[in-house]
C-alpha cells in the first residue's frame, strides 16, 4: 500500500513536471510567434516600396549624371527624329550633320540630362535610334545570308532599365563583398555602366552573339558571328567599340559583342587604323 502510495506520488510528480515543460514549451513558441510577426509588421510599415526606392535613385542618378554634363557640356548630342530611314545619312551628306553619330558616351561622358532618341525596331523587340537601325538591320541581313546565325541580345535601353541593372549589381556587390554606399556603387560600376554613361542608353548600341554561343565573354571573339562582324561591321558604319588593348581609352573591358554606330565615314577609318572612337574623336578635334 505504501509502495504504492509512493508511486503514485511520484507518477504525479512526473506528470505535473511534463505539465509545466508542456506550458514553458506554449510560452516560448508564443513569445517567438509574437517577435516574428513584429519584426515583419516594421518591415512592412517602415519599408518604402521597391517602385518608390527605385524612382527616387532613378532621381538621384538623373541629378548625378545632369552634374557630370554640365561639367562636359561641349558632348555633341543632338535631339532624335523620328522615322527609320535608311536614306537619311546619304541624303543629308554624311559631313552636314556627323555630330550625333559620333556621340560620345562614357563614364567620364555622361549623355545629356534627359536625352531619349527616337527609335525603331531592329526584332524581337529590341530598339535602335531610328536613324541608324536601317543600316543595321542591313548588316544582320547580309551575315545571315552568308550564313551566320545572329542573336540580338541588347540594344537601346532606358535610363530607368539602366538604373535597375545598376541597382541590381549595387545590391548583389553589397551581398558579396560587404561593402556598401560609394565603394559598392564603383565596384558595381567595373561591370554595368552608371545610368547616362552606357551607350545603350544612347540608342547606337549593340550587343550581337552567336545563336549557338550565347554568352558574353571572350571566347565570343571565336565565333565565326563575330569575325564576321569584326571584318565587315565597318560598311554599314558600324565599329567594335570596345577592342582587346583599348580598355584604359574606353574605360570598359574587350567586348567582342558590342557594336557601336558612327557613320561609314568614321567606321571605315576607326576599324582600318585599330583605334577606338575616344582616339578618333581626339583626332578629329585636333584637326
Ligand atoms: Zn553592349
Amino acid at each position: 500500500m505504501r509502495r504504492y502510495r509512493e508511486y503514485e506520488q511520484e507518477n504525479r510528480g512526473a506528470r505535473k513536471r511534463r505539465r509545466k515543460q508542456a506550458m514553458q514549451r506554449k510560452i516560448l513558441g508564443f513569445c517567438v510567434f509574437t517577435f516574428l510577426l513584429g519584426v515583419l509588421c516594421g518591415k512592412i510599415v517602415f519599408a518604402k516600396s521597391p517602385k518608390e526606392e527605385s524612382e527616387k535613385m532613378t532621381a538621384e542618378y538623373t541629378e548625378n549624371t545632369k552634374e557630370l554634363s554640365e561639367q562636359n557640356s561641349d558632348s555633341p548630342v543632338s535631339d532624335g527624329i523620328a522615322g527609320n530611314l535608311l536614306a537619311a545619312g546619304e541624303a543629308a551628306g554624311e559631313d552636314r550633320d556627323e555630330a550625333w553619330k559620333l556621340t560620345l558616351v562614357n563614364k567620364w561622358n555622361p549623355m545629356e540630362n534627359g536625352y531619349k532618341p527616337a527609335v525603331a525596331e531592329i526584332e524581337n523587340n529590341y530598339y535602335f535610334d531610328a536613324r541608324a537601325v536601317g543600316y543595321l538591320q542591313e548588316m544582320l541581313a547580309d551575315g545571315r545570308r552568308a550564313g551566320l546565325d545572329f542573336w540580338v541580345c541588347s540594344a537601346y535601353r532606358t535610363i530607368e532599365k539602366q538604373t535597375q541593372l545598376f541597382e541590381d549589381k549595387v545590391r548583389r556587390v553589397t551581398a558579396e563583398t560587404g561593402l556598401t554606399g560609394k565603394a559598392a556603387e564603383e565596384k558595381a560600376g567595373t561591370e554595368v555602366a552608371y545610368p547616362g554613361t552606357s551607350e545603350h542608353n544612347l540608342g547606337l548600341a549593340v550587343d550581337i552573339v552567336a545563336r549557338d554561343y550565347q554568352i558574353l565573354d571572350e571566347k565570343q571573339a571565336r565565333t565565326e558571328e563575330a569575325q564576321w562582324l569584326k571584318e565587315n561591321c565597318w560598311k554599314y558604319g558600324f565599329i567594335l567599340r570596345y577592342p582587346t588593348d583599348k580598355t584604359e581609352e574606353t574605360g570598359i573591358i574587350f567586348e567582342p559583342w558590342h557594336y557601336r554606330y558612327v557613320g561609314e565615314k568614321a567606321a571605315k577609318e576607326i576599324m582600318e587604323q585599330g583605334i577606338c572612337l575616344e582616339e578618333y574623336l581626339n583626332r578629329v578635334q585636333a584637326d
